[in-house]
């Protein structure tokens, strides 16, 4: 089995978010750089509901090397307040699973950032996925609020 960015190629070849990285399954993609990748969930419990994830296909938490995980967490800093912001939220929730018995059902790592408002849902999932052109547009507004910092 050959061994690359993704570790083992038939893990890759079988997980969604792999292909996403791999521009072989579509995303309203927020960012990226050399180990990390944002873009909106597709079901979202709120809008801007996004999803970051290491370019390397880690199953969860329990292999990820701490630089990948100081990488996810360093975007998060970043991205929590601009999407807050342009999602006019009131706060932004963090959930992250690791395993199916914690809930987790994408099994490449990922850490949810969920715009919170008050009387809002207090979600980890969202019930149904998004139109994609409301999807399309809360992530070119955010990519914009991101390239101007
Ligand atoms: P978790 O239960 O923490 O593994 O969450 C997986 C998340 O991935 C869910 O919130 C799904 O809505 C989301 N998801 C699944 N497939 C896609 C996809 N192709 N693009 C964006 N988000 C996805
Ligand atoms: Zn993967």
């Amino acid at each position: 089995m050959q061994q690359g960015l993704f570790g083992d190629e038939s893990v890759a070849q079988n997980c969604i978010f792999c292909k996403i990285i791999a521009g072989k399954a579509p995303a309203h993609i927020l960012y990226r750089d050399e180990q990390v990748l944002s873009f909106l969930d597709i079901s979202p419990v709120s809008a801007g509901h996004t999803l970051i994830i290491p370019l390397k296909h880690h199953d969860n938490l329990f292999t990820l090397s701490g630089e990948e995980m100081t990488a996810v967490a360093l975007h998060a800093k970043r991205l929590a307040p601009i999407i807050k912001r342009v999602s006019k939220a009131e706060g932004l929730a963090i959930h992250q699973l690791n395993g199916r018995a914690a809930g987790q059902t994408v099994f490449h790592y990922h850490m949810h950032l969920i715009p919170s408002h008050h009387g809002g849902p207090k979600l980890i999932h969202g019930r149904r996925p998004a139109a994609p052109s409301a999807l399309a547009e809360i992530a070119a507004d955010i990519r914009q609020a991101l390239t101007k910092g």
